[in-house]
């Protein structure tokens, strides 16, 4: 058996915090690859390396004194070193480092640099092999990660090490030029790792026990989710609930390997397991319920709209030739709306107004803004009657005004437009009624 383990900055921001990643990957034989980020916050005061790497670059790039703030970064990765009684010298790997930012070698590399001399202490610290990520993970000539070379080189280099420390967050190009995925990437290395070695499972160990049912700075202590599906995942997470890096599920869906989101401060919780496919019931009915606020609803309205044909294209064409994508457009018989996000629309509504106008020829339009959407998500949906009434109900008990409904024909989620103020009051309404009340 074969586990791939990625752990988060958090997990890797001191000495303290290395110290019990050690005792988790010596806990099980078969974490035999680890793929670490650069050290994190230390407290909620405290700056990630990544962003120390980042400013002390800008400085190298103007051509300023940028050892001060380099050496700051050396004494992080020293104290990380000296509290483990590690015997490593980084000299050397900080010498190389200045002379590149002096040479200025990219924003890219400079980032890249946390992961980097985090995994080399790690592979130290554990007497796992050092396979630098610029070898292994190819990005093309435009800098898009390549996956199908990635794999092939990946694989091959995995199968000659049994255990393996490859830094997150980073690869490069052909002629070397290091690349770096968006931040939060190093789920994405994990995710690959897994893939090229065939792994059986991708855990992923973070400050969290994994998803939860809802967002706990609206739901007091939220049940966390023990099993999700990778659809339900990407719909919480496009609502903004997420733990993982979007483009992290990609690899390993592909491959079928489940990735197990951990907790390194809690690693007797069970976290929570994204699978492809599951009869697991989920325990309430709901996976997990999560929401945006900041849209607006662009209502149209107009006589016989019914018979005309290409009437929508035409009022979703003034929404593309402006450069906006649309979230929702549920439609009456004379109506439709169209959610978009206030802040993307704000700056063109007035042209938007007009090209529907133009193209369209409506009778009214008329816009309601400060909206909210809450995906309500779960895959026992489908089977369960009456989830609908259920959350409905719990709103009008709750005082809160439904502006929009949509369900999906997966029935996998159902989506309910609120107003902003109403937002946390849905939220903790529906919570209620599935979880607390479990009716
Ligand atoms: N260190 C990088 C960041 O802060 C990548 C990662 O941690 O996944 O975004």
């Amino acid at each position: 058996m074969i586990k791939v383990v990625k752990f988060g900055g958090s997990s890797l921001a001191s000495a303290g915090q290395f110290a019990k990643v050690g005792e988790i990957i010596r806990g099980d034989k078969n974490r035999k690859y680890v793929v670490p980020s650069a050290p994190g916050k230390r407290n909620s005061k405290d700056t990630k390396v990544t962003d120390m790497l980042y400013e002390c670059y800008e400085k190298a790039e103007a051509e300023q004194d940028f050892k001060p703030q380099l050496r700051k970064i050396k004494e992080r990765f020293n104290n990380i070193i000296n509290g483990l009684n590690m015997k490593l010298s980084l000299d050397e790997e900080f010498k190389i480092i200045a002379s590149n930012f002096s040479e200025k070698a990219g924003r890219d590399y400079a980032a890249s640099r946390g992961e980097y001399l985090n995994g080399i202490i790690m592979s130290k610290y554990l007497g796992y092999e050092f396979i630098d990520a610029a070898e292994v993970i190819r990005f093309d000539k435009n800098g898009e990660f390549d996956g199908e070379t990635t794999n092939k080189i990946l694989s091959e280099r995995l199968k000659k090490s049994e255990t393996a420390v490859i830094p997150g967050f980073y690869g490069a190009k052909e002629d070397g030029t290091v690349v770096t995925f968006s931040r939060g990437g190093s789920d994405i290395t994990g995710s690959i790792v897994a893939k090229a070695c065939r792994a059986d499972m991708y855990e992923n160990w973070t400050d969290v026990s994994g998803c939860l049912v809802a967002d706990p700075r609206i739901v007091d202590n939220p049940k966390p989710i023990k099993v999700i599906t990778y659809r339900e995942l990407r719909e919480l997470a496009y609502m903004g609930a997420s733990v993982l890096h979007e483009d992290a599920v990609f690899p390993v869906r592909k491959a079928g390997i489940p990735i197990n989101i951990r907790n390194t401060n809690a690693p007797e919780d069970e976290g929570t397991l994204i699978v492809e496919s599951t009869c697991q019931p989920s325990k309430y009915t709901i996976t997990g319920v999560a929401g945006k606020k900041g849209f607006v609803a662009v209502n149209v309205e107009k006589d016989m709209m019914n018979t005309e044909i290409g009437f929508g294209r035409k009022v979703l064409e003034a929404f593309e030739v402006n450069g906006i994508s649309f979230e929702h457009m549920p439609s009456g018989i004379d109506t439709m709306t169209i959610f978009v996000h206030q802040e993307e629309f704000a700056g063109k509504e007035q042209q938007v107004l007009s090209a529907i106008h133009r193209l369209a020829e409506p009778d009214v339009i008329d816009l309601e803004g400060d909206l909210a959407l809450i995906a309500v998500v779960g895959r026992g949906m489908k089977s369960t009657r009456g989830t609908a009434g259920r959350i409905f109900s719990a709103l009008s008990h709750a005082n809160v005004n439904v502006k929009m409904i949509d369900q999906g024909s997966s029935e996998l989620n159902i989506i309910i437009g609120v107003t902003n103020n109403d937002f946390e009051t849905a939220i903790k309404a529906i919570y209620d009624i599935f979880v607390e009340t479990q009716l």
